[in-house]
């Protein structure tokens, strides 16, 4: 599985279509300070589905999208698609290519697509896991994160261990698992009172 290829459109500096391609192996991304190279790293943070603003380095979601410039004026959405190669199927679907779309609109509606067809975040989310990429897999370090990581604490370093070891993903399930639970039970006792006042 490899980066195939990334395109923005009315992502932070990008107002109009940007299309990289890239190959297996190493690519480097040079320019001039501001020309963007880190809206990239930022633009793959966000469509693997990043929903801190902070992270992204911006006050707010909407931040994301271009706000105009003196020659432009802002655009209303913002869109970016990741395509990944997995011709050797390490993600779990019967695709060659998957094609990951996160749009979102100044309205603050987001839509998330797999393969151009529409899917919850989750759905991202889990499709990604084992594969090591992901918004909290650290498969994307920015400026200051590694300080970060160095100064961490020890229990902060072990979820960073369990992430990476794909543990978290299944203590999420567990989670999801037992809120569904709950609401069950609430149901349950909700269905008993009713039963009882009928009869
Ligand atoms: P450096 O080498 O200094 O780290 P860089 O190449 O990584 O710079 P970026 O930080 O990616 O540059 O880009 C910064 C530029 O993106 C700034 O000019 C900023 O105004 C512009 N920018 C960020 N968000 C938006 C937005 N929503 N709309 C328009 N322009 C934006």
């Amino acid at each position: 599985m490899y980066l195939k290829s990334l395109t923005l459109k009315g992502f932070k500096s990008f107002a109009d279509r940007a299309h990289m391609s890239f190959e297996p192996g190493l690519t480097v991304i040079v320019g001039p300070n501001g020309s963007g190279k880190s809206n990239i790293s930022d633009a793959i943070l966000w469509v693997l589905g990043e929903q801190s603003a902070k992270q992204l380095r911006g006050q707010a979601m909407e931040d994301v999208i271009f706000s105009g410039s003196s020659a432009r004026k802002p655009v209303g959405v913002a869109e970016v698609t990741l395509v990944l190669d997995n011709s050797d199927h390490v993600l779990p679907v019967d695709f060659n290519e998957v094609a990951i779309t996160r749009r979102m609109y100044r309205s603050g509606e987001s839509e998330y697509l797999i393969n151009q067809s529409p899917c919850r975040l989750m759905d991202i989310q889990d499709i990604l896991h084992d594969s090591g990429l992901g918004k909290d897999t650290h498969s994307i370090i920015s400026q200051g994160k590694l300080d970060s990581i160095l100064q961490s604490r020890p229990e902060e370093r072990r979820a960073l261990i369990e992430e990476a070891a794909g543990i978290s993903k299944h203590k999420r399930r567990k989670e999801r698992a037992a809120r569904k639970i709950k609401s069950m039970d609430e149901h349950l006792t909700r269905a008993r009172d009713i039963s009882r006042e009928i009869t």
